[in-house]
């Protein structure tokens, strides 16, 4: 986990829009050659070489993406870099620059935007991207944050949704459902300390699943280890929806159906166990959580021997013709068809 924050309270009218954004850049350096200028023009230079240019942004907004009462800004920090790099890794490229833009409104101090570009620092460290600009401006009620990605990678490697083909592997990186478990127990605690502010909960049942909701990792790593296993993915998908939803997404651009097996999914003991404790259906949060950001992609069978037994890597089943639609072979043999539901669709239940 990362730190707590400080309580000191400077007011943001005070620094002026400038003085804020020299305050919250002045320790960014830049480390790509790629990176021309950075912050502190109209806009920034990157030099894209021979490469193809990959760039995505997200937007976050507190109350809807996020609930300060139990997301410490530095961790909302490091998570808004966390869900872009994850989209430039799902298309099988590398991520050199960030922008983020903000808007806070005055109930937070400067020191609250500190611990938010703390966190942003320490991602742009540890995945070793700069960030070259954004824009700050106030707003109304709470705290909007969005982050752009840039990244490249070679024409040849990039890595679309639309590539799968009958046969072909289904993988998927880490493991499934651990975020949505560790969103529902942040919730429970929320209500919790809402009844009683002296209750001290003990979370040590549940430390994995509240680090994969408070501070997700994207998969750099796996990129990396894709190069040097030599495999090319045909499609890949990063999984912020929900793996049924990703599936869908894969298999509707690729203009195929998919057979997974329910026990071939990736599940933490944690998220067993929780999933007794919160009487889930274990499948299902693997199916339809979000917020894994593990990559979900396809590979030719012919590349069997290079991802099986890999820890990183599970093998959940293949692709289909597409009038065959998208199945879930259960633990009993019997086959059901996917629904591309969200993380929202288990909120309803
Ligand atoms: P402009 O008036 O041209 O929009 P700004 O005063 O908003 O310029 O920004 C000045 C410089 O600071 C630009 O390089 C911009 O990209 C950068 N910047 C502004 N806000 C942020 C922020 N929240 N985080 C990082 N860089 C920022
Ligand atoms: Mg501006």
């Amino acid at each position: 986990m990362l730190e707590d924050k400080n309580q000191q309270k400077t007011s943001l009218a005070e620094l002026g829009e400038f003085g804020l954004i020299n305050h919250i850049t002045q320790y960014f350096k830049l480390n790509h050659t790629s990176s021309i200028k950075g912050v502190g023009d109209d806009a920034a230079v990157l030099d894209a070489s021979e490469k193809q240019t990959l760039v995505t942004t997200d937007l976050l907004i507190e109350g809807v993406h996020f609930d300060l009462s139990y997301m410490p800004l530095k961790h909302l920090g490091y998570k808004a870099v966390m869900v872009n790099l994850s989209d430039v890794y799902a298309m099988n490229g590398t991520a050199e620059q960030i922008t983020v833009s903000i808007a806070v409104s005055n109930r937070f101090p400067l020191e609250a935007i500190e611990e938010l570009y703390a966190g942003i620092q320490l991602a742009c460290n540890t995945y070793k991207v700069d960030l070259i600009g954004g824009d700050t401006t106030s707003s109304t009620k709470g705290m909007l944050i969005s982050v752009t990605a840039i990244g490249k990678a070679d024409k040849a490697d990039v890595v679309y949704r639309n590539g799968a083909k009958e046969t072909d592997l289904i993988v998927v990186s880490g493991d499934l459902g651990a975020a949505y478990l560790g969103l529902q127990v942040l919730e429970r605690e929320k209500q919790v300390f809402k009844v009683d502010p002296n209750n001290q909960p003990d979370l040590d049942n549940y430390t994995y699943l509240i680090e994969r909701q408070l501070k997700p990792e994207a998969r750099k790593d796996v990129i990396g280890l894709l190069k040097e296993l030599e495999v090319k993915p045909t499609a890949m998908i990063d999984i912020s929806d929900g793996l049924s939803s990703e599936l869908f997404h894969i298999c509707t651009q690729s203009k195929v159906g998919c057979k997974i097996y329910e026990d071939k999914l990736p599940l933490d003991p944690q998220v067993i166990s929780t999933c007794e404790e919160f009487e889930l259906d274990s499948t299902m949060v693997a199916l339809s959580g979000g917020e894994d950001y593990e990559l979900l992609f396809t590979v030719p069978i012919a590349d069997f021997d290079k991802i099986k037994g890999n820890p990183n890597f599970s093998i959940i089943g293949h692709v289909t013709e597409e009038n065959q639609g998208l199945n879930l072979v259960t633990r009993a043999n019997q086959e059901i068809e996917l629904k591309a539901q969200g993380w929202n669709a288990l909120k309803n239940e």
